[in-house]
Parts: structure tokens; sequence; C-alpha cells
């Protein structure tokens, strides 16, 4: 949370930067492993800890059956499926990741990725009055812009806290509460802006994973799904090189970040 404006009736909450979370990662099942070498009469061990990438190996190695042979290393295995671009085997990886201090807009954006898979707070079930808006940077480094969209977002709670106690009143009759709210929250929410924050829980493997983060970590991308896409790239950098080791951050003029490979669209 960055910044708090004062409102006649409650405090205004603007979020300026996004969190990307890690929260699940692969593991081996080892003795299904080694039941499956003993069936094939083959022996095969890898030398990474990560689980995807010790999977992605495992199911490129069983496209050609080269179980203890061919390239030694992991890394260099999957730098060959890389370079060769065997994209397949990369959907092998998998990691799970929550989203927050992002916007509805962010989302929109986000969802058209169609190989993630995703789970985000729902505006039926969930009370909006008290949420968190996103500010983009350029509007909160220019105080009479800021002004404008504080005053605009402003607007919009009044009139959603408004609309949530009239439909309430006009729901009166439905006696299951939980129902009584979703009808009116459903409807209210419809004059909540695209700088209404959001969480969204996205789960994606390393091929879908590697084509979000060049499409959005491009210069061309939204400054914001920009930020998240270099976000994952730093983690998942760090905890599979292996599979995104190729790729650089680079500073723009502007001292914000892109990212580059040199091997795009595997
Ligand atoms: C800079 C930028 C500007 C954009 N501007 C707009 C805009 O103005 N309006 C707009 O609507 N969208 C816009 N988009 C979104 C864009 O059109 C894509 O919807 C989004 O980037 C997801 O890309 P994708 O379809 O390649 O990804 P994914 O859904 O992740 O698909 C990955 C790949 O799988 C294959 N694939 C997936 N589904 C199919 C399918 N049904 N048939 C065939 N192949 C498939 C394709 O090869 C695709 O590239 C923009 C995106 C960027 C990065």
């Amino acid at each position: 949370m960055e910044a708090v404006e004062p409102t006649q009736k409650k405090a205004l909450k603007i979020v300026r930067e996004p969190k990307v979370y890690l929260v699940g990662r692969q593991e081996l099942d080892r003795e299904a492993i080694e039941r499956f070498l003993a069936d094939q009469g083959v022996s095969w061990s890898t030398d990474t800890e990560v689980g995807a990438e010790a999977l992605a190996e495992m199911a490129g190695r069983a496209c050609y059956m080269s179980y203890g042979k061919g390239r030694k290393t992991n890394r260099e295995f999957l730098a060959h499926i890389i370079e060769v671009g065997h994209g397949s085997v990369l959907e092998h990886g998998v990691w799970n990741f929550l989203v927050t201090g992002v916007s509805r807009s962010f989302t929109h954006e986000l969802i058209r990725h169609r190989h993630f898979s995703y789970s985000q707070l729902s505006q039926r079930y969930v009370d909006e009055s008290e949420s968190d808006f996103i500010e983009p940077d350029v509007i909160a480094g220019d105080p009479e812009l800021h002004a404008v969209w504080c005053e605009a977002v402003n607007a919009a709670r009044a009139a959603y806290d408004q609309l949530v106690a009239g439909l309430e009143k006009h729901f009166a009759g439905e006696p299951d509460k939980t129902l009584r709210r979703k009808l009116a929250r459903q409807a209210a929410r419809s004059v909540l802006p695209n700088a209404t924050e959001t969480k969204i829980f996205v789960t994606g493997n390393a091929r879908a994973l590697r084509h979000f983060i060049e499409l959005r970590g491009s210069e061309h991308a939204d400054v914001e799904i920009r930020k998240v896409a270099v976000e994952m790239l730093r983690i998942l950098m760090r905890d599979s090189p292996a599979l995104f080791g190729d790729y650089k951050l680079v500073e723009l003029p502007d001292g914000t970040l892109v990212t580059h490979t040199d091997h795009p669209h595997v």
C-alpha cells in the first residue's frame, strides 16, 4: 500500500505495485520413477533439484528413450530442447502463483492467455466497498491528473455504496442473506472502475509462461502487466534456471524493464 487519500467518508486506499507470490511448484514421485526405469531396464538420474526441470527432462527423454544416454546434465538437455523449439516438452513443468495488488484491467488482459488456469476474486460474493484501487504511475506522478483520478474513483465508490444499499432494500424479500447480498453486489459492481484491486490465482506451464513473458514483458505491453511479467520472470529465473535462464531483463531509457530472449516462441 503506497498512499492514502482522505475522502469525506472513508480513506481511498491506493496501490501502485503488484505482488506476485510463487505458492506452488512440482515434486517428483521417486518411487514411481524408479519402478518405471526398472520396468524399462534402464537407469537414469538427473542433477537438478527442481521438480519442473526434472519432469520436463524425463518427458523429453521419453520421446527418444534416451534415459542414461546423450546429453548429461539437465541444463544441457533442456537448453537443447529450447534451442530446437521442442516446446511441448516444456508444458510438463508447472508453477502456481497468486497475484495481488492488480487492477481489473490487468486481469482482463491476463486472462486472454488461454493456456493458464485461473481463479479470481468474485465481485458478486465479496463486498467491494473497502476495496483498494490501482493508480497508474503516470497519473500518480502528476498532481492535477492524480486529483482527477481520485475524484472519479471516489464518485464510483460512493455510487457503489448507494447502489448496494438500495439493491439490498430492493431484494429485502429474499430470505437467504448470502443470495440477497450477491444479487445486490452483482448489479452494483457495474459502476466499479477498471482500477478496482483484484486477486487472481494463476497456474501455468513453462511454455505458456514463456509466451506470456515474451508478449507482456515487451515495451509494447501495458505498464502494469509488464511489471507482473517482469516479476514472474525474476521468480522463475531463480526457481528454474534451466527453463528460464536464457532470458535477460533489459532496462529502457525510462528506467523500466523489459524481457528478452534469443529463443522466443518455443
Ligand atoms: C501489445 C499487445 C497489445 C494487444 N492489444 C490488443 C487489442 O487491442 N485487442 C485485443 O483484443 N487484444 C489485444 N491483445 C491481446 C492479444 O490479441 C492476445 O489475446 C493475447 O496477447 C494472448 O496471446 P495469445 O493468443 O498468443 O496467447 P495464448 O492464449 O496464451 O495462446 C498461445 C498460443 O497458442 C495458440 N493458440 C491458442 N489458442 C488458439 C486457437 N484458438 N486457435 C489457434 N491457435 C491458438 C497460438 O499460437 C497462440 O499464440 C494485445 C496483446 C499485446 C501483447
